[in-house]
């Protein structure tokens, strides 16, 4: 095997074994990992992103399994949901207290505490190799991206007043900082 083949299958290896502990890490509180994994994103998506189609576009799930998340979600008290102000067929989804309290037990802390142990040109290294290995099964799979404001085309900015040129509104500091399913590089 050549030298890129043999690290090609080590690198493969890695990220299955890691995504399996890390699977198989998430199922502390009573919820399951695609109930950390929503409960995670709605955390972070800003307010055009807050809705159950954005959540299965981002999970890479059918709109049948996120709706079975979020009526667990909805019933065990972590998230709200709410009609979107001026579209009466679609839902806004947010994060109760409960839910938010919920974060600070994420299984996935621990791992972070073994990223934390990187330090570094390690970690630096391993954040761009996975950033640019990421965007290139994005883009191969097309799907979106959801990145934040900051690197989005669409963000136009200037004296600390912020505006989105898609969905033609005004975007506050905290709005900047979110994810977003529209981001568009
Ligand atoms: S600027 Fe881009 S990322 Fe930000 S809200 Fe608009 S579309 Fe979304």
């Amino acid at each position: 095997m050549s030298k890129g083949g043999a690290e090609n299958a080590n690198i493969l290896s890695a990220l299955e074994r890691l995504a399996r502990l890390m699977r198989a890490g998430e199922h502390g509180g009573g919820l399951n990992p695609a109930q950390w994994e929503a409960l995670r994103y709605l955390s972070r998506a800003n307010r055009f992103s807050n809705s159950p189609v954005a959540l299965a576009r981002f999970l890479g799930s059918t709109k049948g399994t996120v709706s079975q998340t979020i009526k667990a979600l909805h019933r065990k008290g972590y998230i709200l949901k709410a009609a979107r102000e001026g579209e009466k067929r679609s839902i806004a989804l947010s994060l109760t207290d409960t839910g938010r309290e919920m974060l600070g037990i994420d299984p996935l802390a621990e791992f972070s505490k073994s990223i934390d142990g990187l330090r570094g040109k390690t970690a630096r290294r391993l954040d761009k190799g996975l950033s640019k290995l990421l965007a290139a099964e994005l883009a191969r799979t097309k799907q979106p991206g959801f990145g934040v404001c900051a690197t989005c085309r669409n963000f136009r900015g200037e004296n600390g007043s912020y505006h989105c040129a898609f969905f033609e509104a005004a975007l506050s500091d905290d709005d900047a900082g979110m994810i977003c399913v529209e981001h568009s590089t």
